[in-house]
């Protein structure tokens, strides 16, 4: 029997006409627990994961995983295991860190709006680090670590005003952008940091975009950051530790973003050519770590041939996939089986949703027929994390491989689930 991997997908390959994920064979998960079905590999994820560790090998690093990529339990678990910290966007992320049995000292919070509760859970589970976006938050942050009688641990999103040259609604460090504070106003911010009493200054961060294929954004952020510690430091202000955000982009469709590991030596270079190396350094991936590790599992529900096109009708739609509808993103479709069923034709696949903009892929020459099993690849980041319960539809299972051994970590979501938190008007009648 011939194996044919496909390219990108390290882990998911052909064993003569069936499609493979580590030692499992897809469609056998399908059956079991229906479609659409996400399966992640955990050894796609680890192997994305060592590409960080092997270019920073020797280093004084925390590798923070950007959970908000995919925040299911089981996903965190194996960085949890992994030895990862976690970058979080939201209370309820710290909750699902602390869950997966993850540590609240290798926690980072990110993001431009935590509010006073978010940020009182967050010190009393005693989180290594604030990662502050704005002057108004620092004000709000040092406030509540005061009423606790704590001192808030801090580090400082700049925004380098670099274009990480991705799709604009991932951009992130350009000067238009909400976040992060703006190259002027840094050292201010840390002066007014370090005279709060409910404030502790701990480190530097930035977070340029995502998806980004090349390395000159990260390259020139480097030495804008390093720029900036030294202006800081000039004031006496230490800044313990540097982090260089997430962004590192993956291969969808022919993308050809740097490889962790060689990325981050170019980065070490600079660091130790301007004395930084000893530095304590901070990386926060996401995409890169899951999303080629993960896969979409579909039925064909419908074949709609017309004169000016031909429909793909599937089962898995934008509330279970809304990368294409929110950012025309592509992902690559297969069929689970490689057999030739009748003859490839030209093909939009569509999802069941009610909305034009519920498309899965443009002009897909694919060989189906009802009831054939699609894979939608590199599902594994910012797919199920955005999904939704648009047009009353649960959202999709979750399964694991390592080796060959599957496991479902997040059953499909019922009518039930969705409507336990509602409540109908009439006296009696609530649930
Ligand atoms: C989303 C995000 C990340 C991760 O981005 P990826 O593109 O998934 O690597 C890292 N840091 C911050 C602050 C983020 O908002």
């Amino acid at each position: 029997m011939t194996t044919q991997n496909l390219p990108g997908q390290p882990q998911l390959a052909y064993r003569g006409d069936t499609l493979f994920l580590e030692q499992i064979r897809l469609s056998d998960l399908a059956k079991a627990h229906g479609t659409p079905l996400f399966v992640y590999s955990k050894a796609s994820m680890l192997a994305a994961l060592a590409a960080y560790q092997r270019g920073f090998s020797g280093r004084d690093v925390e590798i923070c995983y950007a959970m908000k990529a995919n925040p299911a339990l089981g996903v965190i678990e194996v960085f949890v295991q992994a030895g990862c910290g976690f970058d979080i966007v939201s209370g309820g992320d710290l909750d699902r860190v602390l869950a997966a049995g993850g540590r609240a000292d290798k926690v980072i919070f990110s993001g431009v709006g935590k509010t006073r509760a978010e940020m009182r859970q967050a010190l009393n589970a005693g989180i290594a680090c604030f990662n502050v976006e704005s002057e108004a938050e620092l004000e709000v942050l040092n406030e509540v670590a005061l009423s606790m009688g704590l001192r808030a641990p801090m580090s400082l999103r700049v925004n380098p005003n670099v274009d990480p040259q991705t799709h604009p609604y991932i951009s992130t460090g350009l000067k238009s952008s909400k976040f992060g504070v703006a190259h002027e106003r840094v050292v201010p911010t840390y002066q007014r940091a370090a005279a709060l009493p409910g404030i502790k200054v701990v480190g530097i961060d930035c977070h340029i975009g995502s998806q980004i294929t090349q390395e000159e954004p990260y390259l020139d952020t480097v030495d804008r950051m390093l720029d900036l510690v030294e202006e800081v430091e000039r004031c006496a202000i230490p800044i313990h530790h540097i982090d260089f955000g997430g962004g590192l982009g993956i291969d969808y469709n022919g993308d050809t973003p740097p490889d962790a590991a060689q990325l981050w030596k170019k980065l070490l270079h600079k660091l130790d050519a301007r004395g930084f190396g000893a530095r304590r350094l901070m990386v926060e991936p996401g995409r890169s770590l899951v999303g080629n590790a993960g896969v979409c599992l579909s039925e064909v529900l419908y074949l709609k041939p017309g004169d000016q096109k031909n429909f793909c009708i599937i089962d898995a739609a934008m509330n279970d996939l809304p990368r294409p509808a929110m950012y025309q993103a592509y992902h690559q479709i297969v069929a689970l089986d490689a057999r030739p069923v009748s003859s490839a034709a030209t093909w939009e696949v569509v999802g069941p949703v009610c909305e034009s903009g519920d498309w899965i892929g443009h002009d897909r020459t694919l060989d189906v027929k009802p009831g054939e099993l699609l894979a939608v690849l590199s599902a594994g980041a910012y797919c199920m994390s955005m999904a939704s319960n648009y047009n009353s539809r649960g959202r999709a299972a979750e399964v694991l491989v390592d080796g060959d051994q599957s496991h479902l970590i997040r059953r499909r979501e019922t009518i039930a689930d969705q409507m336990r938190q509602e409540a109908l008007t009439r006296p009696g009648h609530g649930r």
